[in-house]
């Protein structure tokens, strides 16, 4: 089969997709709103964040302090940073932890959780489409 011939199959099959086989749901990357004062950097919606992605608060709390070599501090609703941050360098790092321990790498979806395995071993689990993957 020429080139040709096979683009012009593979608009025939996407062109015959029902629609929502095409249309993937779209996942809103949460952002953290957050200020400085003094040393500090306070991001104000900590928790609304870990509830939207459903991760344990420690282990978001955690893996910032590790990236971001800070140490931090969860007072309510709120994650306190020990030091001055600037740009967006807190948002990229919440933005790889979703990509890494969120998003389902088959499908793309959100819908997953952390299963322990033991061993310090831990697998993401797709609720979606079931899907299981290692990850450190
Ligand atoms: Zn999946």
């Amino acid at each position: 089969m020429s080139p040709e011939n096979y683009d012009k199959l593979l608009d025939n099959i996407y062109a015959n997709l029902p629609e929502k086989v095409t249309k993937t749901e779209r996942f809103e990357m949460p952002r953290f709103e957050y200020f400085t004062e003094g040393n500090k950097t306070i991001v104000k919606n900590f928790k609304a964040v870990v509830d939207k992605i459903r991760r344990q608060p420690e282990f978001l709390s955690k893996h910032l302090s590790k990236e971001l070599a800070v140490p931090v501090e969860i007072q309510g609703d709120r994650l306190i940073l020990a030091r001055k941050l600037t740009g967006d360098i807190v948002n990229k790092k919440l933005e790889e932890f979703v990509l890494k321990y969120v998003i389902c790498k088959q499908c793309k979806r959100p819908d997953t959780h952390v299963q322990e395995m033991g061993h310090g071993l831990r697998q993401l689990v797709c609720e979606s489409c079931g899907a299981r993957m290692a990850i450190r």
